[in-house]
């Protein structure tokens, strides 16, 4: 059988809600479900946000981004490393980026290479409309660090956590922080409803207005009246009670992922492979597994290993490819040394899913040293 990179993986409680749904006629977007699911998030991140449920975390991005007023011209600082659907919507607005490399300690957004360029934007008068720093593969980015860089410009953070619900910073939880985040409910994330993301935000005139945004911009009246534009961005309730049945499985999932992900370390850990590293005080769901193979080291390299996977049906893959090498980014500014580009050369993303056994794990571990052997 296949082994897959991450998989859907459904706990048995979810046809009981999705039931329940159906037992109502809620089959639409918005109702009981939805409104559930949305304050089951809102208590699971500690409270005092408000979450508005979407059809995907990039319309969750680009509500976030329209309501922080970012539109034609702006630029948008953000993590070079990132996955399409957490910039495209910055192209939505006719906005520019600005890209960033990461810290090595964390392999998130470089803080202080965001703090230089911000003061000299200051100075120069050209600041972001909003900074998006990526959550990469389950790891928060320090969100104390970066609420402080973002109050001292006046400039709106828009966290993208796609990959982390169910990390911590220190007392602070993944996807609660910045102006607002930004949920994924994929069916490859650590919980799915199918497809589906979620807008958090601590400012409720901002949940307001996704909510406004996402159901077609209508003006209170009797008949449709609209004096902007919106979008059909609603979360299905349907989808909504999946992800109810998810909530309920959340920390087992993280759990899982961590030891799927300690397991890899304990076994393959030699010279020249690097494990992403786990600052002090955070958890990481490690979503992905994500290493580097060194060619000089080991004497084999990531693209090597992984079609020696694909030989076996195993799925792996390389890092994101940082958005500053896409053809479609060409030419856009970049700050850094180049780290997530060394990441992208030499990273592969292990299969990682819950629902992995422990026999394709060692499956998985075993073509990986054999690979690693061969060379050594
Ligand atoms: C999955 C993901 C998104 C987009 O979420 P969708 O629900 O697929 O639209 C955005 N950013 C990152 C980093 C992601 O991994």
């Amino acid at each position: 059988m296949r082994i897959y990179l991450s998989r859907p993986h459904m706990s048995g409680h979810e046809v009981a809600r999705v039931a329940e749904a159906f037992a109502s006629n809620f089959v639409a977007p918005i109702g009981p479900q939805l409104d559930a699911f949305e304050a089951t998030v809102a208590d699971y991140l500690g409270g005092g946000v408000h979450c508005v449920g979407l059809s995907s975390g990039s319309a969750a991005l680009h509500l976030a981004l329209r309501i922080a007023g970012v539109g034609p011209g702006d630029e948008v600082w953000i993590s070079s490393m990132t996955f399409a659907g957490g910039i495209f919507p910055v192209n939505y607005l006719g906005a520019k980026p600005r890209f960033f490399d990461l810290d090595p300690a964390s392999w998130t957004i470089h803080t202080d290479l965001l703090a230089e360029e911000l003061a000299r934007a200051a100075h120069e008068n050209r600041l972001p409309k909003a900074i998006v720093p990526t959550d990469l593969y389950g790891q928060s980015v320090d969100l104390d660090a970066l609420e402080t860089l973002a109050t001292r410009y006046s400039v709106r953070l828009i966290v993208d956590s796609a990959e982390s619900i169910g990390a911590s910073i220190g007392t602070r939880k993944a996807g609660s922080g910045g102006d607002a985040a930004i949920l994924s409910f994929n069916g490859n994330k650590i919980i799915t409803t199918s497809g589906g993301g979620m807008l958090v935000t601590k400012h409720k005139d901002w949940a307001d207005q996704a909510r406004f945004l996402a159901t077609q911009a209508r003006d209170p009246a009797p008949h449709y009246e609209h004096s902007t534009f919106g979008y059909n961005y609603r979360l299905s309730n349907i989808c909504a009670a999946i992800g109810l049945g998810q909530m309920q499985v959340l920390d087992d999932r993280v759990t899982r992922r961590r030891e799927i992900f300690a397991r890899y370390k304990a076994a393959l850990s030699r010279p020249g492979i690097t494990f992403m590293p786990e600052p002090e005080g955070q958890i990481s769901t490690h979503w992905l597994t994500a290493i580097t193979i060194d060619p000089t080291q080991t004497g084999t390299d990531r693209e090597t290993i992984r079609l020696a996977l694909l030989d076996h049906q195993i799925e792996a893959r390389p890092l994101w490819k940082p958005m500053h090498m896409q053809p479609l980014y060409r030419g856009a500014p970049y700050h850094g040394g180049g780290m997530d580009e060394g990441l992208f050369e030499q990273g592969l993303c292990l299969p990682s899913g819950s629902d992995m056994t422990d026999d394709q794990q060692a499956e998985v571990i075993a073509h990986v040293t054999a690979q690693l052997d061969a060379r050594a």
